[in-house]
């Protein structure tokens, strides 16, 4: 099929029709590349940070070689810490606008991290809610569980 298709090319204006088709497909691309750009950048390279110093939530361009604590916009100090989501409420329910924390592991100290707001268990990675899904534990609930663990591996 190819063979066909270079055959019919031996004359010049075939030529200049191929070189169109190909500065056509060329267009089609870039614009196809700008198009996922733009979906991507609003996403996938951002993320959010909490100045430590005083728990507000802050939005970061991702950048190459970033490290962290980042300077923070509120305290002009480098307070900001990555966080993670939290789409809970005490009482189980989802919240749309989550609150956002800093987990125990990203500030150097040992132990689960639980939301500020909510109580509940936070991870890396959180999870996001999903309607009827199980909220995340609550450091009571937690703890029970550590400690019936405990009990059935002490058997
Ligand atoms: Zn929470």
């Amino acid at each position: 099929m190819w063979n066909d298709f270079l055959s019919k090319l031996k004359q010049p204006r075939d030529l200049g029709l191929m070189a169109l088709c190909l500065l056509g497909l060329a267009y089609l691309g870039w614009l196809v590349s700008t198009q996922l750009g733009n979906g991507v950048s609003d996403t996938a390279y951002y993320k959010m940070y909490v100045d430590t110093e005083n728990g507000k939530a802050f939005r970061h361009k991702v950048q190459v070689g970033d490290s962290w604590p980042l300077r923070s916009p509120y305290s002009g100090k480098d307070t900001g810490m990555p966080a993670e989501a939290c789409f809970w409420t005490a009482d189980g329910k989802i919240k749309s606008d989550p609150d956002w924390v800093v987990l125990n592991e990203t500030l150097g100290k040992s132990g689960p991290t639980f939301c500020p707001i909510c109580g509940r268990l936070v991870v890396g990675h959180n999870p996001a809610p999903h309607p009827g899904g199980k909220p995340p534990p609550t450091r009571a609930e937690y703890l029970a569980k550590q400690a019936a663990g405990q009990r059935v591996a002490d058997r």
